[in-house]
């Protein structure tokens, strides 16, 4: 494998020192913060925003053993900020995402679409959206007159995804979409041939790409910090309740767990590995006589083979007690998270061996909202003209192997997929913004 982009000397070392011995909370703390001391860039030419300002220089207090704490955050003017609508007042906007923009440095809210009017009045009041930027999905398309929205947030159910990036792409807006990011391939592919053809972004809301504990393991399978990978288990579900809700529908959903949860298996092992997976082998079930499972699966579990030879091994359901986890298996020790996948108190363990002695430890990093951090990785896209890490092109890839998922297991045989060598093929190649989020 090649090695990553963070060539960070400092931080590569901490990390070799740590792989050497054994990882102290502390070590880990200071791994992070030389990567973070990296300056801000400099903006390219035509860039409508100006360049945040270096963070301000603090003396350090503490004894060089203690955790560091990074440097002091660098938020941009409200008014230089880049301007976000979020359209679908649900479960994840009202509860996550729109708190979340108290927490963002470069991103803000200033629009609101929803099909409920007082609903979008009262959110509107309450985030200080002016009464005249609500809409409704009937007046979704004037986003395009209003000068203070750069980015449409898509949070609808996942069968609207595509009518809403293709409408707010023709209204001249760069489109971050939840995912996963459609119902299928089809819809896939059209969602971003509409934003290229519109000139706009498209990015995709993997917000455990932008998470710090997963960006420390993938850097640690990158490194090779503890052998070679061989194995990634993970586990992702819940149980689904009400059979009524769109989560249960096809043409609204895609499918059942697999593209709802089990997508967090698929696309952190993808992230954490680098590589794509070439064969897949995968079964469903869902119990007989159950409403909820009439229209789309309850398990699914699947195998997948990569390139380098290592092999995943993945668990996703709607009818087990929520469990969110997974493990990289690797030559010199194991490590994971548990959970994994969810919005806070993500937990990273460590197993390794010294002598007689096994040391589990769990290194633990400051926690970050992980929706501040997408958005605010957009809204840099957006203002240094790059492509988003994690962009239409890997919400696609997960689409293909999930299609090839319920293939396998409509046919009972392995499905083959075409051999992929190259290293984050699909993801944008400017990690700069993820990396420096303080
Ligand atoms: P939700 O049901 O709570 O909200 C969906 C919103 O869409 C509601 O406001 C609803 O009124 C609106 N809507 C518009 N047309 C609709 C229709 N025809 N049927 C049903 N609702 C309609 O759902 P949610 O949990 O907020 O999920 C929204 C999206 O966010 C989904 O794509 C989901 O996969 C994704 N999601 C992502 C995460 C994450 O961690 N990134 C977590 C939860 C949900």
């Amino acid at each position: 494998m090649s090695k990553p982009e963070d060539t960070d000397w400092t931080r590569r070392k901490l990390l070799a020192a740590a792989g050497q011995g054994l990882v102290a909370a502390a070590a880990v703390g200071a791994a992070l913060a030389p990567a973070e001391a990296q300056q801000p860039g400099t903006l390219p030419q035509g860039a409508k925003m100006q360049s945040p300002p270096p963070p301000i220089q603090l003396d350090e207090i503490n004894a060089p053993t203690e955790q560091k704490h990074g440097l002091t955050p660098t938020p941009m003017p409200p008014d230089q900020r880049v301007g976000f609508a979020v359209v679908g007042l649900g479960h994840l906007t009202l509860n996550q995402i729109l708190p979340a923009f108290g927490e963002c440095k470069r991103a803000k809210l200033t629009a609101l679409v929803s099909g409920d009017k007082a609903k979008g009045m009262q959110v509107a009041s309450e985030y200080g959206v002016s009464a005249s930027s609500v809409y409704d999905y009937a007046s979704y398309d004037q986003l395009k007159n209003n000068p203070n929205v750069d980015v449409i947030y898509i949070v609808l159910p996942n069968g609207l995804h595509e009518e809403y990036t293709v409408r707010g792409a023709a209204a001249g807006k760069h489109i971050l979409c939840e995912k996963p990011m459609a119902n299928n391939p089809q819809q896939a592919q059209h969602m971003i041939e509409a934003c290229r053809a519109a000139q706009v972004k498209l990015m995709i809301a993997y917000r455990i790409q932008y998470e710090p504990n997963n960006k420390l393991a993938q850097q640690w399978v990158r490194d090779r910090q503890f052998g070679r990978v061989k194995v990634i288990e993970a586990v992702n579900g819940q149980n689904q309740g009400d059979p009524n809700q769109w989560r249960q529908k096809k043409a609204l959903a895609g499918g059942g767990s697999l593209p709802d949860v089990g997508l967090y298996d698929l696309n952190t092992t993808r992230y954490l590995l680098g590589e794509e997976p070439y064969e897949v082998l995968g079964t469903t079930y869902a119990t007989p006589g159950d409403p909820r499972f009439r229209e789309v699966e309850e398990t699914v579990l699947w195998q997948m083979r990569f390139p380098s030879g290592a092999l995943f091994n993945g668990t996703t359901g709607y009818g087990f007690h929520e469990s969110r986890r997974y493990r990289v298996l690797a030559e010199k020790a194991w490590f994971g998270l548990d959970p994994a996948f969810s919005y806070n108190n993500l937990r990273m363990e460590l197993s390794q061996v010294q002598g007689m002695a096994e040391y589990r430890q769990t290194p633990s990093l400051d926690p970050k909202n992980q929706f501040a951090l997408e958005m605010d990785h957009m809204a840099e896209c957006v203002r240094q003209n790059k492509t988003p890490y994690t962009p239409g092109e890997e919400g696609l890839q997960d689409h293909h192997i999930m299609a090839a998922i319920y293939e396998s297991a409509h046919t009972g045989k392995a499905v083959h997929l075409g051999r992929i060598e190259t290293l984050d093929t699909f993801r944008g190649k400017d990690r700069y913004e993820t990396r420096t989020q303080n």
